[in-house]
């Protein structure tokens, strides 16, 4: 299998320790099934109000530089005179925010990254009028410029990172790419050291960290049909919030924190197994959403684990995000040709994680229908690890991890 190391062809990016150098990326994808109750609970997360919308924005470049009078114009509720152009722009600030008018409450559209071209129709101190895929939409004259920004350079296929990773980037060539709007950022391959190497490659996916995610929307499905089980994004819509921000623990702690414990202690029970392992995510903020996530894994990975923690909060078990038995859903592609993977794979990890002495919920299994699954051409879940309630010290994380590690050993017959 392995078919990672085969692809890196045109999609390695060069990383220094960790630390992306491409930093670019801005869009969003539909909200996950895994993220279905914690959506609920964010519902009014497409407004203006939302503080990462606002650093959208500023872009991740950093501070405020407009003077106050600029400020003013720019949260006027209504958009400033502007002079005609026709000239071709640059967007010289990551993740900014391209708006339905000319002014700071008005809807986000889109996210758009560093270096993207946009044509100017109008122009004004505060806000430019631009065309940006045959739309009319607006952005702050700040973030760009007729010049082209310098844009962090790619390295050849097969670099390799200081910490013995490979950074993988999306190609925009593979399957569903397009159907991504965020995905920039880089994901992180690694390769087994141990002496049985099982030439499999699993995806650890630590759900949520993706800043500015839940300011911009996927299509649930990549044929447009609305969504069958109501989550976090109620039943018949058919876009949702590209990656939500996650719950916080009852003691504060935010979901995506533990994810991200979990997955690298998950990471080294794989490598030391003989696995190597697609990390989607290492550091806080990854520039991937969900669907960028799920093409990734579906091309330089066997199979893809997501790692949640549910907003229940009684401590209720762990459980899998099932394909739901909806015929139309279990009908449409490439749910139709995956789905009985999908859920053999998530039966072996739960059976995994009940042998390792984890609590599980009900059988195990909650029929959703999942941004992830609907997208993935590889065995794909969602793993509920627990919920707000859960203890997630380091022992719980590493019992979980070894669960789930021999969980894959049985999907796989290792
Ligand atoms: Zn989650």
């Amino acid at each position: 299998m392995r078919k990672g190391w085969k692809n890196l062809g045109a999609v390695v990016m060069a990383m220094a320790l960790g630390m992306a150098v491409l930093n670019g990326c801005a869009g969003g994808k539909a909200q996950d099934a895994a993220d279905q109750m914690e959506a609920e609970a964010s519902a009014g997360d497409l407004t203006d109000s939302q503080p990462e919308e606002g650093e959208a924005d500023e872009g991740a470049a950093g501070p405020e530089t407009e003077s106050s009078s600029l400020e003013a114009d720019r949260t006027k509720e209504t958009a400033p005179a502007m002079e005609d152009r026709d000239e071709t722009v640059y967007v010289t600030g990551d993740k900014v925010n391209l708006r339905k008018d000319g002014y700071l409450s008005a809807e986000v559209a889109e996210v758009v990254p560093i270096g993207t071209e946009l044509k100017r129709t109008g122009y004004s101190d505060t806000w430019s009028r631009v065309e940006y895929d045959g739309s009319t939409l607006y952005i702050s004259t700040q973030y760009v410029s007729t010049s082209k920004p310098e844009i962090p350079e790619q390295v050849p296929a097969g670099t390799v990172l200081e910490n013995g990773g490979v950074a993988v980037a999306m190609d925009p060539s593979w399957e569903f790419a397009d159907y991504s709007k965020i995905n920039s950022g880089t994901a992180t391959l690694y390769k087994s050291q141990a002496a049985d190497k099982k030439g499999i490659t699993v995806c650890v996916n630590a759900g949520h960290g993706t800043q500015g995610g839940s300011s911009v929307k996927t299509l649930c499905h990549p044929d447009g049909s609305p969504k069958v089980v109501t989550g976090s994004t109620q039943a018949g819509a058919t876009s949702a919030i590209a990656v939500s921000a996650g719950m916080e623990f009852l003691d504060g702690t935010p979901e995506a924190k533990v994810t991200l414990a979990a997955a690298k202690i998950f990471k080294e029970k794989l490598l030391a197994e003989g696995y190597d392992v697609l990390m989607i995510r290492e550091t806080d903020d990854v520039q991937l959403d969900n669907i960028a996530r799920t093409v990734i894994a579906n091309n330089m990975a066997d199979c893809h684990l997501a790692l949640h923690w549910d907003s229940s909060t009684n401590d209720k078990g762990a459980f899998y995000m099932s394909v739901p038995d909806i015929a139309s859903y279990k009908n449409m592609y490439p749910v139709s040709q995956y789905w009985q993977q999908h859920n053999a794979l998530g039966e072996s990890v739960i059976g995994g994680l009940r042998n390792a002495g984890v609590k599980i919920f009900s059988n195990g299994a909650m029929g959703m229908d999942l941004t992830q699954t609907s997208y993935s051409t590889i065995p794909s879940i969602d793993i509920e690890l627990g919920d707000k309630g859960s203890d997630y010290s380091q022992p719980t994380l590493e019992k979980l991890a070894a669960g789930m590690v021999a969980g894959i050993n049985a999907y796989f017959g290792k």
